[in-house]
């Protein structure tokens, strides 16, 4: 028996992706819907089997406590509304996985946190690179030092975003701008390769002036994270430019590239190195699996297994924190220490 998930939210990524990706899921399976929309709902309710009994508006999404078929609650809404829904999710009694970026500020982030944990259900923030094949070769190449120690990472994730009227342009809505949806990817997938938490952060704004969609929200954002170990990582991201979604981590002996390494299909690794002295490039295959599924089965083994999910709420929070750090570096035009973390990698 799969267990069974309410999707929460059916905008561009719940129809486009994350409904087609139950048919390769061995583990979670939709069983219900909410959203604002009764036609989408019930066109989204018949082309995925799911009964009319078990479509919910907002307003009515508390009823989901009602429904045993429901075990797990997938918000997959505009990110403001992250911390609102999780909240009552965990209320109604139902396990939570929500998108990224997990809210608008840590308080919310420790909210949403305490919720789960008195209701005593699991919450995972759905950083789908971390289940990606791929990324997760390249994070283990990184931690079994396989080029020797990492010296120097560079991570990009820019994007030209849409001129429309959408909440992502609208700060009470999108929490942030390009830092928040696409640099979050630099950030955490640094986190992940390396297994270690940031000590400092330097960082800077840029928003082209008169630029419309750059009125309440930043545009570019260039930060850098300094490492324990000594690893500096030059992280950019953007939403005024052409599609750049790539990394390089930069060993003794060699380097590891993803490009592109954050979308959706179509990944490619890169290993450089020099054995015996001579540079050899390998391009090792992609397993295509689809990434919102592993997710969403790790979620589903979680559950059934009663297991802390390798990415839990505080993995959400800790991002969080750090950009915070970030805005403050920018807007103070100088370098902000972050407190010390070290049981983060226990989870993973
Ligand atoms: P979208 O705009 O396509 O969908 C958002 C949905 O929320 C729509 O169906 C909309 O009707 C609904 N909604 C409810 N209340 C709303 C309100 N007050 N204003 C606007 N919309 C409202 O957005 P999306 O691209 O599907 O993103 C949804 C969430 O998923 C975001 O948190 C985003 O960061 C995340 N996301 C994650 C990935 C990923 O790869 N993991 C990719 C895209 C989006």
């Amino acid at each position: 028996q799969r267990v069974g998930f309410a999707l929460v939210g059916l905008g561009h990524l719940t129809l486009g992706e994350i409904l087609p990706a139950f048919g390769q899921c061995k583990h979670a399976k939709p069983v219900a819907l909410v959203s604002g929309d009764a036609d989408k709902m019930a066109k989204a309710a018949q082309q995925y089997g799911i009964k009319a009994s078990s479509c919910y508006s907002y307003q009515t999404y508390d009823q989901l406590k009602n429904n045993p078929e429901v075990q797990v609650i997938y918000i997959v809404l505009p990110n403001s509304m992250h911390h609102e829904f999780t909240i009552r999710g965990a209320q109604a009694g139902k396990h939570i996985l929500c998108e990224k970026p997990m809210a608008d500020s840590a308080k919310q982030c420790e909210e949403m946190i305490a919720a789960c944990n008195k209701a005593g259900k699991k919450l995972m923030i759905a950083y789908r690179i971390q289940y990606e094949p791929l990324n997760r070769a390249a994070m283990k190449l990184v931690r079994d030092k396989a080029y020797g120690t990492p010296k120097l990472i560079q991570m990009m994730n820019c994007q030209n975003e849409a001129h429309d009227q959408q909440w992502r342009h609208k700060k009470a809505l999108a929490g942030g701008g390009s830092l928040p949806d696409v640099g979050l990817y630099c950030l955490n997938t640094t986190r992940f390769l390396l297994g270690e938490e940031p000590t400092e952060v330097s960082a800077q704004l840029y928003s082209t002036p008169g630029d419309d969609r750059f009125r309440e929200i930043e545009e570019n954002v260039s930060f850098t994270l300094r490492f324990p170990s000594g690893v500096i990582s030059q992280c950019m991201c953007g939403y005024g430019s052409f599609n750049g979604k790539s990394y390089a981590v930069h060993a003794e002996t060699g380097t590891i590239k993803m490009d592109p390494a954050f979308t959706y299909q179509g990944l490619k690794q890169e290993l450089v190195h020099a054995p015996g002295g001579k540079q050899v490039v390998e391009q090792p295959s992609n397993p295509h699996k689809q990434q919102f599924a592993l997710e969403m089965d790790h979620m589903a083994e979680c559950v059934r297994g009663n297991k802390t999910p390798y990415t839990p709420g505080e993995e959400g929070l800790q991002d969080q924190r750090i950009m915070e750090a970030i805005y403050q570096s920018a807007k103070e035009n100088r370098p902000v220490k972050l407190p010390a973390v070290s049981k983060l990698d226990a989870f993973r």
